[in-house]
């Protein structure tokens, strides 16, 4: 096969040369296209579900739930669904006797994920059996300007030969779920049929729905042929009508050299979406009046550059390429993230899935990852962070449910939620390394309710919308404080609360070893927060006002003594520490075995999912001293030291300057990083401490999912909280920025190795633009803005009048 020279990097395109089976699945993970409405994988559009491509659409909040008999066991799995796929396009020689695209006779085969257009190309040459060689240029998008469009655009040249081209243009409604190899046991036809068929005068359409959630999904697409840029009359017919995989057939001559383009523009609609009558209308509308693919593509780059100018974060000198690959990477974990969730998501009553809209991995659930996730929004686009945690409002009943069937009051909301908040975590796991299936108690995360908190009070703390702490924060926090206060119980003997039986974000320790129950006792992080928790309750009822206050508690039915005991609570929590200060993952941690690294490492090599490994031994992770992800070290993540130490010292623990320090590496010497969170938060962490192994493991977190660091899993769907973190990481860390209701604040702290950063953030409507180097700070305010913005720069005041640049040396 031919490959082009290797050119330098452009820090705007990814670019993949060659073909290689093994790396399609994370090729079309990392290619794929969406606008926060819908995302399609990057599959090649000669492609179906093959063992090699994988071509899959999803929906936000396009869930269905089905029963699977499993190992004597009923399982009840709520998915994230694969719809129509609507890419098909197929191109042969008439009298040819193979099809056209054969992977085995490729002679160049190259594609570009071009990030500033939000456009996939696929370029490649292939020769059939009869040593025709014709070249394929195809051109894809998927409308961030009008979100219920796609295209593509098909370029055929024949090469060396001359004659009728039969082209396939189709909506293939009969895919399923089958993505995630260990999940192809259960249960994965979601859709069933409800209409296809011909739109007049050049297009087809298809209806489906899935067969549970009742959710109608229509397609209409329309095919055209253009030469020299000149529509051009085809001879077509339809093929599978009223069938699940729907299309038309075009017959075109062309000859030696020659070109011809063809343009498929498909109009998606769902029965979940806004300001709709019924979706195979609107699908047929859309498509009727729908431009050519040049108009679709520019109005698409124009909504491409605005979002760009907010959220693109430039790091490394101007000019300069020695960063190209991570500001390329950093790059894609933005696109990838305004795809999963944009302008068009806002009212979709959907939450932030762990895995984007990118594939079948965690079935599209939210997991507590939006506590990385929301920030990214925060600063530049509130208003869809608002949304988010909407969803989350719209679920507190169920919420309230959960808790009362466990035993306890108040709102608990699930670790997996998916379409109506009950708990969506499976209850049987299989470890694809030994076949078996066991119990997963992973639901026993608690914490996810603090993250709900912390998430919300951020948000507030951001934009100071008062409203939406009114009528939905106050009763989710209040609700949730409940939780906290009926999950924790006083041990006389110690005299202190503490909370027994659940997870903390290290998945590794289910329950003690030997136990046959699920969960461990005092896991600090959980504690911890769950005092913040109880403490920002107790705030917010000051902050919304007297009369909205008394309507508060009368609404959940408050009394004074909860109250007091929230505020009990909050002062004597228990924390569990051993050693030299060290605060214990749970109680009892360090008297779990040492695990031997050295050998494991030398057996295995990658031991990151070392659950999996131990498991496969007939042993478990459950013996030793050793960490699936940061736990405890969350606690230094989310919260800033001053305010920790405030936190301890009301609990009456002492904190002193090293404390941080030396829990950091006490764990991450116990840590496997077996999620991609992990390096990400570690790195967050460690730049305080050690600014150049910081960074060393930001460039590492940054390479999770285009490396496919865990070797498979991000072929399943991209890590969007380990992506979102990174980015944060460059804000928060190195630029030092944080946002409150006095306005933006920098604390920076660049590493050399970046050199340079530009970015933009927003506060309360206001623009600014940061430019920052090691050596200095400045920060421009847009021209239009109304009023100077204060900011604080290591804690001085300035403020920064519109048009007008502020700059600040820093050494
Ligand atoms: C991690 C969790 C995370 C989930 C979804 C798991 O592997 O351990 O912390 O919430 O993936 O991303």
């Amino acid at each position: 096969m031919e490959r082009a020279v290797p050119a330098a990097i452009d820090p705007w395109v990814l670019v993949y040369d060659g073909f290689n089976p093994e790396q399609e699945g994370l090729r079309e993970a990392l290619c794929a296209l969406g606008n926060g409405l819908f995302v399609t994988r990057g599959a090649a559009e000669e492609a179906d579900a093959d063992g090699v491509h994988y071509p899959g659409t999803y929906h936000a909040g396009g869930y269905n739930r089905l029963t699977s008999e499993i190992a004597g066991h009923t399982v009840v799995n709520e998915d994230l669904v694969n719809f129509p796929n609507w890419l098909p396009i197929r191109v042969d020689a008439e009298d040819g006797e193979s099809p056209l695209f054969a992977t085995d006779a490729l002679l160049l085969y190259r594609q570009e994920l071009h990030l500033r257009d939000g456009v996939l190309l696929r370029r490649y040459r292939v020769r059939d059996a009869q040593g025709r060689v014709t070249a394929v240029e195809s051109r894809r998008l998927v409308s961030m300007f009008s979100p219920h469009h796609a295209a593509i655009q098909y370029t055929v040249t024949p090469e060396n030969w001359s004659g009728t081209l039969r082209i396939r243009a189709e909506l293939d409604g009969s895919v399923t779920n089958t993505g995630v190899p260990r999940y192809r046991q259960l249960a994965t036809h979601h859709l069933r049929l409800l209409n296809s068929g011909g739109v007049a005068p050049e297009g087809c359409y298809l209806v489906v729905e899935t067969n549970h959630s009742r959710i109608q999904v229509a397609l209409a697409a329309r095919t055209r042929i253009f030469r020299d840029d000149q529509h051009a009359e085809a001879e077509r017919r339809m093929i599978g009508e009223r069938t699940s995989r729907v299309g038309e057939e075009l017959r075109a001559h062309v000859g030696a050299g020659e070109s011809i383009r063809i343009e498929k523009v498909v109009a998606i609609y769902s029965s979940r979406d806004r300001g709709i009558a019924e979706p195979g209308t609107e699908a047929r509308l859309a498509i009727a009046d729908a431009p050519d693919f040049h108009v679709l593509l520019e109005r698409h780059r124009t909504a491409w550059l605005a979002l760009w100018r907010r959220y693109d974060i430039e790091i490394g000198t101007p000019g300069s390429t020695a960063l190209a690959r991570e500001q390329l990477i950093l790059r894609l974990h933005i696109f990838h993230l305004l795809q999963t969730i944009s302008q068009h998501t806002v009212d979709l009553d959907v939450g932030a899935p762990a895995r984007g809209l990118h594939g079948e991995a965690y079935r599209g659930h939210v997991f507590w990852d939006e506590l990385f996730i929301f920030p990214f929004f925060n600063f530049r686009t509130p208003v869809i962070t608002r949304s988010l945690l909407l969803y989350r409002y719209y679920r507190l009943d169920a919420a309230r449910d959960l808790a009362r069937a466990a035993g306890y009051s108040g709102a608990m909301y699930p670790w997996q939620s998916s379409s109506d908040g009950r708990e969506a975590t499976q209850q049987l796991h299989l470890n694809p390394l030994s076949g078996l299936w066991g119990p997963d108690y992973s639901h026993l995360q608690r914490h996810v309710n603090g993250a709900i908190v912390y998430n919300l009070w951020r948000y507030w703390q951001v934009t100071g919308d008062l409203g939406f702490l009114l009528h939905y924060g106050a009763e989710m926090m209040l609700e949730i404080a409940r939780f906290w206060a009926s999950i924790a119980h006083f041990n006389a003997q110690r005299g202190r609360y503490e909370i027994h039986g659940v997870m903390g974000p290290d998945e590794y320790h289910e329950h003690y070893p030997d136990s046959q129950s699920g969960g461990v006792n005092n896991n600090a992080y959980t504690n911890v927060l769950a005092v913040w928790c109880l403490m920002r309750a107790l705030d917010m009822i000051d902050i919304v006002g007297q009369s909205r206050r008394a309507e508060l508690i009368a609404h959940v039915g408050l009394d004074e003594h909860e109250l007091r005991r929230w505020d009990d609570i909050s002062h004597r929590m228990f924390i569990p520490f051993h050693g030299d200060r060290i605060i214990s993952q749970f109680e009892g941690f360090e008297l779990l075995e040492e695990f031997d690294w050295e050998g494991y490492r030398a057996r295995y090599g990658n031991i990151e999912r070392l659950d999996r490994i131990l498991r496969a031994e007939n042993d478990s992770t459950d013996h030793y001293q050793v960490c699936k992800q940061a736990d405890v070290n969350m606690l230094f993540y989310l919260f800033e030291k001053d305010q920790l130490r405030g936190l301890f010292e009301r609990l009456g623990y002492a904190f002193d300057d090293t404390l941080i320090q030396r829990n950091i590496s006490y764990y991450m010497q116990r840590t496997a990083h077996g999620s991609t969170l992990s390096r990400m938060v570690f790195a967050s962490m460690i730049h305080e401490l050690d600014c150049n192994e910081g960074c060393r493991l930001f460039f590492d977190a940054l390479r999770s999912d285009v490396d496919d660091v865990q070797k498979g899993t991000t072929a399943e769907g991209i890590h969007l909280g380990a992506m979102a973190g990174t980015v944060a990481i460059v804000l928060h860390r190195y630029a030092g920025f944080h946002l409150d209701a006095r306005g933006p604040a920098f604390l920076p702290d660049v590493p050399e190795r970046l050199e340079h950063l530009r970015f933009r953030v927003h506060w309360q409507t206001r623009w600014l633009d940061v430019d920052l180097t090691p050596d200095r700070l400045r920060i421009t305010a847009d021209q239009d803005q109304p009023e100077p913005i204060p900011v604080r720069v290591r804690h001085q005041p300035f403020a920064v009048l519109p048009g007008a640049t502020v700059e600040v040396a820093l050494r």
